[in-house]
């Protein structure tokens, strides 16, 4: 045991060049550099899937007095007793409340009113019978069953109570949610502020997706692919374009980024590999504070991970599915993180393998699949096509990206392991 040492060798790795990360750790140290945002208050229906900042306490009962759960009558459960259709109970009936309406009458042994859903229970009453469970004989009623004291009753508070933590911080606001805030009576609430994230492709091989291919050029894909899985996430992206692969170019881009914008996160893609143009990585360390990490995963080895002028920036390499795996990694649950996600990672489920994997190079590898509902109520996940990195169609057409893990070097059809869903499985 040796913990000085040990945790030098950690420090230092963060800044070493070409070095393999393991993406738990690549994963720690991005999620360690965000934090949730500042809270702002929106109108409920825009804050649909952000996470609350703030305790909302209910000040008042819901429902707010106690009412009928169903139309009838209300009654003294009391003077129900031994009814059946053989022998009914036959009750004054004294008056009529509407959902709506104020209950001013008081009901006295041997009497009913007529009570629609929803209305308040008059004073004197403890139950309702249902219309079902009765038969009117002129301004009588005949009751057929008994009812037991509060049956169809639904008391003043038993959803919530005054004064009751209604929805607790950190709350994933569903459309329940939101709706149990408008019982509570607010109109406004406190959330997380959505994160800004800056989008910057390059590549001197890039044209706009209106641009011409052709003579070496290709369209940049990846400024949409980022943007939409920005989008996904929870954040709000800003798609800057492509800038070249020239120092200065891409080192005032940074720069205009920062100011021009002020993104809570810039992602880039591109530029961080081997090649003579892959200068990304200098224009970054130039313009902050980045490391360039080798990730243990496939596809997405590159990443440069760090901060321009304060601002985290995640550099994804360039191949749009290695770009898009990369990002739904590292990026998004960076997003969430800054949304205030108590869970940032991708849902997880375990499928069943049909066909062999193997898994050389001791990398995570983040293969498309398809699943489906097998026979014996277990998912299967079946390769969606093609695996190479640029392969995006095979993207486009997953359900889920399968995690082998790093040490599995052969993975036999029929084995179990987890699929992060892309999308809900209609
Ligand atoms: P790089 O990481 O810059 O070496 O790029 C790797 C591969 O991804 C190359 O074939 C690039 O042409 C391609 N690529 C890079 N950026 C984009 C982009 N924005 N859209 C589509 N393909 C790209
Ligand atoms: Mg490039």
């Amino acid at each position: 045991m040796c913990p000085a040492s040990e945790r030098q060798t950690t420090d230092r790795s963060w800044d070493n060049l070409d070095l393999l990360v393991p993406v738990n750790e690549a994963l720690a140290r991005v999620l360690d550099a965000v934090r949730p945002l500042p809270p702002v208050d929106c109108e409920l229906l825009e804050a649909l899937d952000r996470v609350s900042a703030s305790p909302a306490r209910a000040t008042e009962d819901v429902p707010p007095f106690t009412n009928s759960a169903m139309d009838g009558f209300a009654v003294r459960a009391a003077d129900t007793t031994g009814a059946s259709p053989a022998a009914p109970v036959s009750l004054a009936v004294v008056g009529a409340i509407a959902a709506g309406e104020p209950a001013t009458e008081r009901i006295a042994p041997g009497e009913a009113i007529r009570i629609m859903t929803g209305a308040p229970v008059p004073a004197g009453a403890d139950a309702v019978v249902r219309f079902e469970d009765t038969a009117n004989v002129n301004s009588r009623v005949e009751v057929h069953r008994p009812v037991a004291a509060l049956e169809n009753v639904r008391l003043a508070g038993e959803d919530i109570r005054a004064g009751e933590v209604a929805v607790p911080a950190g709350t994933a606001l569903s459309a329940p949610w939101v709706g149990m805030l408008a019982a509570l009576g607010q109109v406004t609430v406190t959330i997380h502020r959505q994160p800004r994230v800056a989008i910057l492709s390059t590549g001197n091989e890039l044209v706009a997706a209106n641009g011409t291919t052709g003579s070496g050029r290709i369209r940049d894909s990846n400024s949409t692919t980022l943007a939409a899985l920005v989008a996904e996430a929870g954040g709000l992206p800003l798609a800057l374009g492509a800038v070249r692969d020239e120092m200065d170019d891409l080192r005032a881009a940074l720069r205009r980024a920062v100011d021009d914008f002020r993104p809570d996160l810039i992602l880039t893609s591109g530029g961080v590999s081997v090649g003579d143009y892959d200068m990304v990585k200098d224009a970054l360390r130039a313009e902050g504070k980045i490391a360039i990490w080798q990730v243990r995963m496939k596809p997405g080895k590159p990443l440069a991970f760090g901060a321009v002028n304060g601002v985290p920036l995640l550099g994804l390499p360039g191949n749009p599915v290695a770009a898009a795996i990369s990002f739904l990694q590292f990026g998004h649950p960076a997003i969430r993180r800054m949304l205030g996600h108590p869970d940032v990672s991708l849902p997880t489920v375990t499928a069943v393998t049909t066909a062999e994997i193997a898994n050389a190079g001791q990398r995570r590898h983040f293969m498309r699949v398809r699943l489906q509902d097998g026979p014996d109520g277990r998912l299967s996940a079946t390769p969606a096509g093609e695996q190479g990195a640029g392969i995006l169609s095979s993207l486009a057409l997953a359900d889920g990206l399968l995690v082998v893990p790093e040490d599995l070097t052969h993975v036999p059809a029929g084995s179990c392991l987890p699929v992060q869903l892309l999308r809900g499985r209609g």
